[in-house]
This record gives C-alpha cells, sequence and structure tokens, in this order.
C-alpha cells in the first residue's frame, strides 16, 4: 500500500506512560499505522532538558523499556512503526545545531510550554538545553522529513517553530524539508488528577497504563472534584471536573456519562459513586493494555531488539537528510 506520508513522534524515558498520552497522541498513533510510515522516537536527550543530573539520566535506560512496553501494550505494531531512542542516531544534534542558528533567542523564549515547564518543576533558570528543546524537537520530525505529528495540545507550539525553521531553511538554501502539520488528539488536554493543569508523568498527578487495578481505585478515590459540592444535593459543574473529563473520554457506556452528568448537575448524585462507576470503567479500558504488558515484558531481549532494528534504521535516513543539507548550504 502507497503510504499517505510519514509520521514522528515521541515521548520522554521520563516515567511510564499515562492516559493524557493515550488520548492526547498514542491513539491516533495507532490508528494511522497502516496509512502513513510511522516512527516513534524515544527522546532520551530531551529528558536531560528538566532532569540532567547522572541518577536521572541513567533512569532514562529503563524508563526506555518502559516506554517501548507501553508502546506494544496500546497496540503498536513493531512490524508496522519503527520505534528508535534519540541518543542513538546521533545526527539528529548536528541538524539541530544548524537549525539554532536560524531561530532567535527571544522566539524560543516565547514558546509556552517554557514557562509552564519551569513553573511545574520549579525550575529558576531554563538550561541553554531546555531553551533549545523546540529546536532539537524541529531537528527530530525534519531529519526524517516528517509530513504529520500527532502530539497533545501542549506542544502544538514546537511543531509551529518546527515549520517556521522548516521554511527559513528552505527560503535561504532551497526546498528541503517538508512543513509539517500537527495532529492533536481527541482530548487535547487531559487534566491531571488534581485538577490544577496537565496531567504530567513528571508531576506525581497521572493515572499510569500500567497502573493496577488497586492503584488506579486509590488514585480515582482522591481525585480532585468540583471543590463546591461538601454535600451532594449540592448541584455540581461538570465542565472542568477532571472525574467527568475521565468519564468522557474512557467509559464506553454514553449512556451512563449522560445520567451521571445530569444527576450531578441537579445534585443527585454523590461523588462517591460517580467515583465508582470511574474506576469500574477505567479498569475496564486499562484491562487488555496490562494484559499485553505483561505478556511482552516476559520475553526477554524483545525491547533491546525492537531498539536496535529502529536506530539501524533510521540512522541512514537521517545522514542522509543531514548530508543534503550541508550539500544545499554550500558547505560540501
Ligand atoms: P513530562 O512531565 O516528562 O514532560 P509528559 O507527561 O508531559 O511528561 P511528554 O513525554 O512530554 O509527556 O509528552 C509526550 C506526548 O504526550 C506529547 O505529544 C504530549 O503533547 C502528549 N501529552 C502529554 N501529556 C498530555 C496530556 N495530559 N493530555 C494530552 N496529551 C498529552
Ligand atoms: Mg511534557
Amino acid at each position: 500500500m502507497t503510504k499517505k506520508g510519514r509520521i514522528l513522534t515521541g515521548d520522554r524515558p521520563t516515567g511510564q506512560l499515562h492516559l493524557g498520552h493515550y488520548v492526547g497522541t498514542l491513539a491516533n498513533r495507532v490508528r494511522l499505522q497502516d496509512e502513513y510510515e510511522v516512527f516513534l522516537l524515544v527522546a532520551d536527550y530531551h529528558s536531560l532538558t528538566t532532569h540532567p543530573n547522572k541518577e536521572d539520566a541513567s533512569a532514562t535506560r529503563p524508563n526506555s523499556r518502559e516506554l517501548v512496553l507501553d508502546y506494544l501494550a496500546v497496540g503498536i505494531d513493531p512490524e508496522k512503526t519503527t520505534i528508535y531512542r534519540q541518543s542513538d542516531v546521533p545526527s539528529v544534534t548536528e541538524l539541530c545545531l544548524i537549525f539554532a542558528m536560524l531561530v532567535t533567542v527571544p522566539r524560543v523564549e516565547r514558546i509556552p510550554t517554557l514557562k509552564e515547564v519551569m513553573d511545574a518543576q520549579h525550575i529558576e533558570q531554563p538550561s541553554l538545553g531546555l531553551l533549545t528543546y523546540p529546536v532539537l524537537q524541529a531537528a527530530d520530525i525534519l531529519h526524517l522529513r516528517a509530513d504529520l505529528v500527532p502530539v497533545g495540545k501542549d506542544q502544538e507550539s514546537h511543531v509551529e517553530l518546527t515549520r517556521e525553521i522548516a521554511r527559513r531553511f528552505n527560503t535561504l538554501y532551497g526546498e528541503l524539508f517538508p512543513e509539517p502539520a500537527a495532529l492533536i488528539g481527541e482530548v487535547p488536554t487531559l487534566m491531571g488528577t488534581d485538577g490544577q493543569g496537565k496531567m504530567s508523568k513528571s508531576i506525581g498527578n497521572a493515572i499510569m497504563l500500567a497502573d493496577d487495578a488497586e492503584t488506579v481505585r486509590q488514585k480515582v478515590m482522591s481525585m480532585y472534584t468540583d471543590p463546591k459540592r461538601i454535600r451532594a444535593d449540592i448541584p455540581g459543574t461538570v465542565e472542568g471536573n477532571p472525574v467527568f473529563q475521565y468519564h468522557q473520554a474512557f467509559n464506553a457506556n454514553k449512556a451512563e456519562v449522560a445520567e451521571l452528568e445530569e444527576r450531578y448537575r441537579a445534585g443527585k448524585v454523590g461523588d462517591v459513586e460517580v467515583k465508582k462507576k470511574l474506576i469500574v470503567a477505567l479498569n475496564n479500558f486499562l484491562d487488555p493494555i496490562r494484559e499485553r504488558r505483561a505478556k511482552n515484558a516476559a520475553k526477554p531481549g524483545l525491547v533491546d531488539e525492537i531498539l536496535a532494528a529502529g536506530a539501524d534504521k533510521v540512522r541512514p535516513i537521517s545522514a542522509d537528510t543531514v548530508r543534503r543539507a550541508r550539500e544545499m548550504m554550500g558547505l560540501i
């Protein structure tokens, strides 16, 4: 089958994947595996932008394994999708260096994720690496000359910068790069269990795809809901309430969700009932994912083989793009 184009997207190996990843980007990756040539990046260098110390840096290795197991668990097929680790393909950093000359410092300082990440992770001064994180991301996308980038809403501004960099390169040196489009998931931003912002793996407000049923129960029971509802007979707000956002995203029983919303708004249902039904819905959704995960985790060498094959496939594509870029610039 002729493919419609190329997809590149990825995740930082800072921990396991969560429900936000699923609705923000994983579901699209799985859905488009047949139509597109899909590449998934385990972005270990990106992890260093916020976690540069030795302990966190070396944790990217076991975390990479968890990430790949999560991919397989949600239905990524390694026969169709190429999975590779960023640091296994060093030529991407060469392209990042070239791109860094095409972007001003105020431009990267204006990217909204910078302030969000600094606030969330209590970083007072960004390192140069954190500042140029979206430039490396542009190189990740463009060294494979990808057309489509399935990401959560928080990453949209990074794809916009990638488009600007592609345009700038093409104008200065000649047409080499496509201007990739972002593909935002069905739920652009899934809130955290704390209701404070987006679910993030490094903030501790996430329900992981690998969480067992008891962990899911505990996390849901302590979730933030409408704070004004101190009694079940007080009318509640569904909008901006993470418990209902999760119901809408993961409860397959749509009639139950509609009925719960109606009763909640009328002050005719307690939070405990709404949460108990969410626990059932989430565990139904997660059960097959957990099963596939356990099966693959028991296969020794599987993840290493997938990552080695991925790097072997990506290296020549990347090297070819970088060589062409240097040629067009008149460097060779
Ligand atoms: P970290 O806290 O380490 O930054 P993260 O949870 O933000 O982790 P990333 O690896 O930065 O995860 O993001 C991977 C992909 O998942 C990106 O495309 C991002 O937009 C998407 N994503 C992450 N969190 C959410 C969310 N809560 N809702 C929707 N999409 C999300
Ligand atoms: Mg993030």
